[in-house]
């Protein structure tokens, strides 16, 4: 039986003003990852947006951010509130949406303002990453709500506060998700053509302390320990790694420690980027961290210590994860849009998502670039185009009873 799902599409073309009007709103309102308040100003915000969707709205207080100083301690940030809403738990289709709240911007950071570049270009802080996305998620759910078949689809949505740090203290909630889904969509920005991020790297992040002895340099340089020399063949020895192992590349990127030259450094701290293609490479990595790490404590008077870890697992396409893909595809071909998914070495919590098992789409978000700058953009036409892509797709499920298909591995 086939089905016309023109009404509810033609619907959505009615409320480009609207969705215009609430990517304003929430990008003009600040919410750096660290900025906790702008963030749940952000919750508030969305949580009236959805209240035409009805569901049962949850404000979820999450961990706060664990950060290693520049004294090497563990300082705690405050994170904003996740909000979740779920609606028809019984539904024979469980659908997760996620779109975080927060960006890259700290609330000190010179870029705080939405211009216009030209009349379909909008530049502004998360524009694309994502607000832009979040009214699309929400037009879209609202478009099925609207049409005869949303009893066939129960939905899930997570607004987390986090990703932009790696989504360390939401992962819990997505992994809960999981729990109850078959299957993912997730609003981050496409490509700016419209394609679609298929597999991506997994990632690490890590910070590492290394503790000496202080000594005047002058007098009694022999009873110093050089933290700094320590941690520099710490660091060669872990970027000589480079080139070793097919598809994982480490990336030394930030380094601080020591004082007056006239003294011998006791401290010094850097911080670094693992990302890698499969997930056996985790051991990979960690067996070699782990002989770095002994090599250098084993050291007389030298101290080493390692903090974080791999929070995103590689995102790998199982069967259904294609099948998603060419039913996104088939319903983009029918609203003349052309779509293609393409690998990326970028991650999202569409990689957590994907290390549970749900198959899932991460960039059903709106068409823009330059994310993480103050070049962001978006495309405002996409905006309703994007919305029809993800009606389209949850209507087509909703009418669809072959399901089989979501639990290919
Ligand atoms: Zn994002």
């Amino acid at each position: 039986m086939t089905h016309d799902f023109t009404p509810w599409l033609a619907w959505l073309d009615e409320q480009h003003q609207q969705m215009l009007d609430g990517t304003l709103e929430l990008a003009e309102i600040n919410s750096g990852t660290l900025n906790h308040v702008g963030v749940n100003r952000v919750g508030e915000a969305l949580a009236r947006l959805c209240q035409p969707l009805g569901g049962e709205v949850e404000i979820i207080p999450v961990a706060p951010y664990q950060h290693l100083n520049s004294q090497g301690e563990l300082d705690q940030f405050p994170l904003g509130d996740a909000v979740r809403i779920r609606k028809r738990p019984e539904a024979p289709l469980q659908v997760f949406l996620c779109g975080h709240m927060d960006t890259v911007f700290a609330v000190d950071h010179p870029f705080q303002q939405v211009r216009w570049l030209d009349e379909d270009t909008l530049n502004g802080p998360g524009v694309a990453d994502l607000k832009g996305g979040l009214m699309v998620m929400i037009n879209a759910l609202m478009a099925l709500e609207r049409s005869p078949w949303a009893d066939q689809i129960g939905w899930e949505i997570l607004f987390n506060p986090d990703e932009e740090i790696g989504s360390p203290s939401s992962a819990a909630l997505i992994a809960d998700a999981a729990e109850r889904v078959h299957l993912g969509m997730i609003y981050e920005p496409s490509f700016p053509d419209g394609n679609l991020a298929g597999e991506r790297k997994g990632s690490g992040n890590f910070s590492v302390v290394v503790r000496g002895k202080a000594a005047h340099a002058g007098r009694e340089h022999h009873l110093g320990r050089n933290a700094i020399r320590a941690m520099a063949d710490f660091i060669a020895a872990l970027d000589d790694l480079n080139g070793q192992r097919e598809g994982v590349t480490i990336n030394p990127g930030f380094i601080e420690g020591g004082g007056a030259v006239n003294i011998v450094p006791d401290l010094c701290i850097s911080r670094f980027n693992i990302r890698l293609e499969r997930v056996e490479d985790e051991a990979w990595c960690q067996q070699h961290l782990d002989r770095l790490l002994a090599e250098i404590n084993d050291r007389d008077g030298i101290s080493i210590e390692l903090h974080g870890g791999f929070g995103r697992k590689p995102k790998k396409l199982s069967g259904a994860n294609q099948k998603l893909f060419e039913l996104a595809r088939d319903c983009g071909a029918e609203l003349g849009m052309s779509i293609a998914w393409l690998p990326t070495g970028g991650c999202c919590d569409g990689n957590n998502l994907a290390a549970a098992g749900i198959p899932n789409i991460d960039t059903l978000g709106v068409r823009g670039g330059k994310i993480h700058s103050a070049d962001e953009y978006m495309f405002v036409s996409s905006l309703t185009e994007r919305a029809k892509l993800s009606a389209l797709i949850l209507m087509k499920l909703a009418t669809s009873t072959d399901r089989g298909w979501l639990g290919e591995s």
